[in-house]
């Protein structure tokens, strides 16, 4: 357990794009509640490679290894130019097995007030190990196209085992297993096998139950509300939770986490949004909700609270809103009233 005046050293990467604005506003909102943390600074993305030709250079991967906690604005990947995915290298990099994305109602008057789900994605296998492949045939459009992908009975406990965790850690009371085992019976069996192993160690505390994932996602639609915390394999998780994200106003208020055993990256589920960039348009809230997410990692759960509240009291209030919430505050106008509504 950290004790209160600990400061925690952690990586803070700006981002390209919108990054460097709605970090500023992150960063003056963190200060303000006095976080632990003690940033260093890195590049990456089109930051990297204008500066030392590199989206993710040494120094950067240095300062997360080192630190294993990080708070990163959205980076571009340039096309071209043979840069592989920064997202996909950090995650293998740091093994970051587990992707966290909670959903939550902000903004009230909307069709789904009180949501408050949270989905884990598998974040290494699935069909995002896919091994592709197109066979030719005669003529130019025949052919097939081939992909598959696999999961270890490993991953699965793990991931599984991780929304259990988090479950007990965060006063959860259900996790809902998410597969299409009646169909890929042998990925999404082991899956969903692995899960119901998982869940019986978790009996008694913690409620499991199954759902196949098209039913999940209509169910979604129709009642979000019977859903705590959803685990899923990669593919699905990537769908449900841009779907869940939809239910509850979108790419503005959702924000993420990449976790691993040894460093865990907290970030906004959008991208750079160039077309808003250095316009003080953007809405800082997406990558706040991510480090309100980091200050419960760190168990500083009394700092998340108070922003969280400052949040709901000033979005609830309706006075200050982003142009993306129907408003027409710019990013600093919401930062500065958010900072006025810290109790
Ligand atoms: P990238 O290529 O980095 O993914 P993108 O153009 O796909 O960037 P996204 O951030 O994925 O942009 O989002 C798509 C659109 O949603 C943006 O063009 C922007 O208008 C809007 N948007 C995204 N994030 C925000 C935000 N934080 N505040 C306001 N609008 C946003
Ligand atoms: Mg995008």
């Amino acid at each position: 357990m950290m004790t209160n005046s600990k400061t925690i050293p952690a990586t803070l990467i700006p981002g390209d794009g919108i990054g460097p604005e709605i970090m500023d506003s992150v960063v003056e909102i963190l200060d303000a509640v006095g976080a632990p943390f003690k940033w260093e600074r890195h590049i990456a993305g089109m930051a990297g490679v204008d500066a030392v030709n590199d989206p993710l250079p040494k120094d950067t991967l240095e300062s997360i290894r080192k630190t294993g906690l990080a708070l990163k604005g959205p980076l571009t990947t340039p096309v071209g130019g043979g840069f592989k995915s920064i997202n996909v290298t950090m995650r293998q990099e740091f093994e970051l097995y587990a992707n966290l994305r909670p959903t939550k109602t902000i903004i009230p008057g909307g069709r789904y007030e009180d949501i408050d789900l949270v989905i884990v994605r598998e974040n290494l296998e699935g069909y995002y190990a896919a091994m592709e492949q197109t066979i030719p045939a005669n003529g130019d459009k025949q052919g097939i196209a081939l992909s598959g992908g696999y999961v270890s009975r490993k991953e699965c406990e793990r991931i599984v085992r991780f929304a259990f965790d988090y479950a007990v850690q965060n006063g959860r009371k259900k996790v809902t297993l998410v597969h299409k085992a009646n169909i890929i019976k042998q990925m999404c069996g082991m899956f969903l096998e692995a899960g119901r192993k998982v869940a019986e160690e978790y009996k008694g505390r913690i409620e499991c139950d199954e759902r196949i994932v098209d039913a999940c996602s209509m169910q979604l639609v129709t009642n979000p509300w019977q859903f705590d915390v959803i685990v899923t394999t990669n593919l699905f998780g990537d769908i449900l939770s841009d779907q869940a994200a939809g239910l509850v106003g979108g790419l503005g208020l959702a924000p993420g986490a990449n976790i691993g055993e040894k460093a865990a990256i907290f970030e906004a589920v959008h991208g750079s949004a160039p077309d808003i960039a250095g316009k003080n348009l953007a809405n800082p809230l997406a990558l706040l909700l991510a480090a309100v997410m980091m200050l419960r990692h760190v168990r500083r759960d009394d700092l998340a609270d108070r922003i969280d509240t400052a949040i709901k009291n000033l979005i609830t209030s309706g006075k200050v809103r982003t142009r993306d919430m129907g408003g027409e505050a710019g990013t600093k106008e919401l930062t500065a009233a958010l900072k006025q509504a810290l109790v």
